[in-house]
């Protein structure tokens, strides 16, 4: 076998499933963003069963699905993942610490250890005889010669060889690519390996410093609206380019790629490339706002230029990412404004004298709470409050 993509091993003699009848999934990272979309895709697709797993305590988990059966385990050690995979005839690894371009470029060493989780489920999903393992991987391992120019020649898969991957989440999602490889070659389990460039949806990261472009942007709109300062911070001049794909399209490809018969690492990207600047323009556009644009050229802006090359997917499978940015970031944009109106509405009301609601007496200190609400709406808010977090800032009450 050579170093690169391997033209021999392009498509794999095993059998393609109709849905998901007789199968048993695991889906790692369950608690995140892709992961909790997956979980109930596969209920959709009819698998008999499906555990979701992470290690973040279940109430922050972005989706929690009553029919699986849910676990909590740091799938970094090697009984976790035989706990995980246990009775399961699909694994779909998704579990990762990750997080945007800033998070990535100052959390190396944690993004490297996220090799521990792939290494010790795929030993286990051996021992197990489990039948099928999809990887996640990431556009993060093109080689950044490559991605140089903001007018980016779309990246082949190909192009993550001679390798330079991203510092750390990128070499570190490589080595586990080859490792599935090795898995697959060596002891015959049939493991699948996609290259997802950049997704986004409702249900995601959308602070907190993990969260990615197009969620930072819908949030930093929404603040600017907020708090009526019309300006808004961008990270680099704005210039830079990349794709984004719409979660639903994540998951369609996840499914497809993984019941598939193509087994070598494989795009599923979008390849409408846009700027950052231009990715603005669409959320300042549904959010009915012009912002004065204050660029930050020293913060992380990650490679100048990246998009997807579809053309071995509509090969292998007939199908790409088709979900339009404007329509994907509408939906993305209107979840986001209600988890911050959600936050706001939590943060005032544990404050004020809320009644029982089932007592006698609870109608006239109702009325009482009611006017306190009202009263607190009304004043004025002090030096210091965060614009984003008062539900007093201007334009939070009206667009509720
Ligand atoms: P996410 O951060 O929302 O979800 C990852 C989940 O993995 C988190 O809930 C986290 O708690 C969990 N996790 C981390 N370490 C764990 C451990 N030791 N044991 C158990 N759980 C652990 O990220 P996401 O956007 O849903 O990404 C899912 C996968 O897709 C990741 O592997 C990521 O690298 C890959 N990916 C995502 C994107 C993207 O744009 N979202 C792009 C490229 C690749």
């Amino acid at each position: 076998m050579n170093s690169t993509n391997d033209a021999s091993s392009k498509s794999s003699s095993f059998p393609t499933p109709a849905n998901g009848r007789g199968r048993h999934a695991v889906v790692t990272g369950a608690g995140g963003f892709i992961g909790g979309h997956l979980v109930k895709a596969l209920f959709e697709r009819g698998y008999e069963s499906v555990r979701a797993v992470d290690k973040k305590p279940f109430a922050q988990w972005y989706q929690f699905d009553e029919r699986a059966e849910n676990l909590v385990l740091d799938l970094e050690g090697k009984e976790a993942c035989e706990r995980s995979v246990e009775g399961v005839t699909d694994v779909f690894n998704l579990a990762a610490d990750m997080g945007g371009m800033g998070f990535i470029e100052n959390n190396k060493a944690l993004c490297m250890l996220s090799v521990l989780i792939n290494t010790h489920l795929l030993m286990a999903a051996k021992d197990a005889g489990v039948q099928r393992f999809f990887y996640s991987s990431s556009a993060c391992v093109y080689n950044a010669d490559k991605q140089t120019d903001a007018a980016v020649t779309a990246l082949v898969e190909s192009d993550a060889y001679p390798a330079m991957a991203e510092d750390g989440y990128g070499w570190e999602k490589l080595f586990s690519e080859r490792m599935c490889r090795h898995f697959r070659e060596d002891f015959g389990m049939k493991t699948t390996v996609a290259r997802f460039h950049n997704v986004y949806g409702p249900h995601g990261t959308w602070d907190g410093g993990r969260e990615k472009a197009p969620a930072a942007m819908c949030r930093k709109v929404l603040e600017a609206q907020m708090s009526g300062d019309l300006s808004i911070n961008i990270w680099g001049d704005g210039e830079q380019t990349r794709s984004f794909m719409y979660i639903d399209d994540c998951i369609e490809g996840i499914l497809r790629i993984h019941d598939g018969h193509f087994v070598d690492p494989i795009n599923l990207g979008s390849s409408e490339l846009v700027s950052i600047n231009q990715l603005v323009d669409v959320v300042e556009d549904i959010a009915s706002v012009k912002l004065e644009r204050d660029y930050d050229l020293s913060a992380p802006k990650g490679v100048r230029g990246r998009n997807s090359d579809n053309t071995l997917i509509l090969e292998e499978f007939g199908w790409e990412p088709r979900t339009s940015l404007r329509d994907g970031m509408a939906r993305t944009f209107a979840w986001i404004r209600g988890e911050m109106l959600q936050r706001n509405i939590d943060r005032v009301q544990p404050a004020l004298p809320f009644p029982s609601a089932t007592t006698e007496a609870s109608s006239e200190s109702e009325n009482a709470s009611v006017a306190s609400v009202d009263a607190y709406l009304a004043s004025e808010p002090k030096a210091g409050d965060f614009p984003g977090s008062d539900p007093r800032w201007k334009g939070l009450r009206d667009s509720a």
